[in-house]
């Protein structure tokens, strides 16, 4: 099973990528953990990435290519995978297609989150993630029990570099010019399906896990 899950900054790909991931048993694979994965460990690719990533820009596609097929290709990856943040250009989604191809692999299903603009600002200017598992909060809509801890693993709670308003503004604009259109592109080539992406948590992943079956997944 190969998911893409497509969608705006803020939309809530990497909670909905997991909670698919998790259901199938299939590996979860972000993009953009990968990068900041790549900072921690201090790797030339993490600090390569650092510039574009804390001004809202896109890293360029060699990069990510290489990144992302060298993950595609480990173990945990083989029964199937989620991706969440990857294709974001054209470049990309064609760079996999042509390597799938190669393997006599194809995505089953593409998934598009459909948030609005206002509320992509209001999430991503109160978001916290954990330093550790990833997992996102809200200062005012879903606030930790305790302040700066994580209630899944006690990790410490952090506002990523990007979340500042000037760079969501960025990467909202970013998102509108190289990224939406791989909402046609999917669509174009069959396997698309799009969810509204604005209710609760549950909500968007109970309509996510009902694609499943609609794709023939
Ligand atoms: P994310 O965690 O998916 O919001 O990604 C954070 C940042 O990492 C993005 O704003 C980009 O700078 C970079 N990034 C993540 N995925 C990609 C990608 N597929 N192509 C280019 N840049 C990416």
């Amino acid at each position: 099973m190969r998911i893409i899950i497509l969608g705006p900054p803020g939309a809530g790909k990497g909670t909905q990528a997991k909670v698919v991931a998790d259901s199938l048993g299939i590996a979860h694979i972000a993009s953009g953990d990968l990068l900041r994965d790549h900072q921690e460990r201090g790797t030339k690719l993490g600090s390569m990435a650092r510039s574009y990533m804390q001004q809202g820009l896109l890293v360029p596609d060699d990069v990510i290519i290489g990144m992302i097929e060298e993950r595609l290709h480990s173990s945990d990856a083989q029964r199937g995978y989620v991706l969440d943040g990857f294709p974001r250009t054209l470049e990309q989604a064609r760079a996999l297609d042509k390597t799938m191809e190669k393997e006599g692999q194809r995505i089953d299903l593409a998934v598009n989150i459909r948030v609005s603009e206002k509320e992509l600002i209001r999430r991503l200017g109160g978001r916290l993630v954990c330093r550790r598992c990833q997992r996102p909060y809200h200062e005012v809509s879903s606030p930790p029990r305790k302040r700066g801890v994580c209630d899944e693993c006690g990790g410490e709670l952090y506002q990523r570099e990007d979340d500042t308003s000037e760079a969501v503004r960025r990467r909202i604009q970013v998102y509108a010019k190289q990224t939406a259109p791989l909402i046609q592109y999917y669509y174009e080539r069959g396997g698309l399906v799009e969810i509204d992406g604005e209710g609760s948590i549950d909500e968007v992943r109970d309509s996510l896990l009902k694609t499943m079956p609609k794709a023939g997944v």
